[in-house]
Formats: C-alpha cells, structure tokens, sequence
C-alpha cells in the first residue's frame, strides 16, 4: 500500500490491511443539497438557530435520532419514508409501531410508504418537496438521512 503525507510518499507492505476511512452522507441530485436550507446531518448538528419546521427524508437511525431533537427543541418535524415502517432494518416491527406511536403523540408527522422525488430551494428558509409526483410540503429547511456511502473512492484500484 502507498501512503503520503505533504511531504512524502511511501510504500508499506502487510499481510492484511484494514481501510478505516468512515463514511460520508449519501448525495442524491435531485435533492440539491446546497448544505445551508437542504443539510446532511453534518449541517444539522452546526447549526445557529432551530429551524421552526423541518422534513426529514429517511426515517433511519439519523432520520429518527434527529426528528426526535428537533421536535424537542420545538420545530414543526414530518418524517418522510420511502419503505412501509420507520427504522426499516429493525426486526421487532413492534418497536418501530411504538416509535410512530410516541413520536406522533409529540406532534411528528411520519409518512410511510412515501417517497420524495425531488427537493428545491425556493428562497432562505423556504423549500418545497415533491411527493409522490404530486404532492408538495413546504418547511424552512430539509434533512437528507438517505444513508452514507464509503470514504474509500480514491483507496485501491
Ligand atoms: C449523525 C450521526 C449520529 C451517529 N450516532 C451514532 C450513535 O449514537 N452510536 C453509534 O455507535 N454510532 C453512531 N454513528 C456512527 C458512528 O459515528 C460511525 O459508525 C463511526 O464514527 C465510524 O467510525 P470509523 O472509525 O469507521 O469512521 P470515522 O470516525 O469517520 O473515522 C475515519 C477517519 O479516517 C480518516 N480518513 C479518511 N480518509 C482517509 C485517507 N485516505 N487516509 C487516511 N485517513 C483517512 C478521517 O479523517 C477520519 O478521521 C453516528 C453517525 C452519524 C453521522
């Protein structure tokens, strides 16, 4: 493997050797994500003041965690999910039952089996989310939580 730093370059040899470069939000165009009114998790948690509505695409770990926060800090919070449950890959469905449950006793709006085609920026504080081709939401600023992809394009052949 060669590694490099500014200054040099060099070659080191291991019988195994593990990549460990994380992760980074997966993109998606159509979402024009200009990271300032449609964010990644990493714009969300640097933010200077709470937006007062939020729709957050992707009802996964991040999606969850930061619907939950954002509702708590008091914006108007819809949840957007492509699949019929939140948390798709959770295997007590039961659980996921609970959590639309408590989250829409504390007003979050969860739409399932919903899927967003297209995100645009109409404005500071103002952008529009089509749904399902038709239908569309307006809120002051978007959260893409569609996933992460691998920090390793530039590792290996
Ligand atoms: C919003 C959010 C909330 C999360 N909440 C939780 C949680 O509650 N509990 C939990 O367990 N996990 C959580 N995670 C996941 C957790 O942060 C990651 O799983 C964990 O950080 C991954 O560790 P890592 O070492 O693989 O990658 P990282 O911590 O990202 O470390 C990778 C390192 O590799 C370096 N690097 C990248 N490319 C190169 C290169 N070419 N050469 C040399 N170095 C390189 C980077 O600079 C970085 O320092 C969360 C993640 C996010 C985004």
């Amino acid at each position: 493997m060669e590694i490099e730093d500014a200054d040099k370059r060099e070659q080191v040899n291991a019988s195994n050797i593990i990549i460990a470069t994380g992760s980074e939000p997966a993109l998606l165009p159509a979402f024009n994500i200009d990271r300032k009114n449609v964010l990644t998790s990493d714009q969300a948690l640097n933010l200077d003041e709470i937006p007062e509505s939020i729709l957050i695409v992707g009802a996964g770990g991040i999606g969850i965690e930061f619907g939950c926060f954002f509702s708590t800090f008091g914006s108007k919070v819809t949840i957007v999910e492509a699949l019929p449950q939140v948390l798709p890959t959770l295997r007590d469905a039961k659980l996921a039952t609970d959590i639309e449950k408590i989250f829409s006793k504390k007003g979050i709006q969860i739409r399932v089996k919903t899927r967003v085609d297209k995100v645009e920026v109409k404005g500071d504080k103002k952008v529009l989310t089509t749904l399902n081709g038709d239908e569309v939401l307006e809120s002051e600023r978007v959260l893409v939580s569609i996933g992460r992809k691998l920090n390793s394009d530039d590792i290996g052949d």
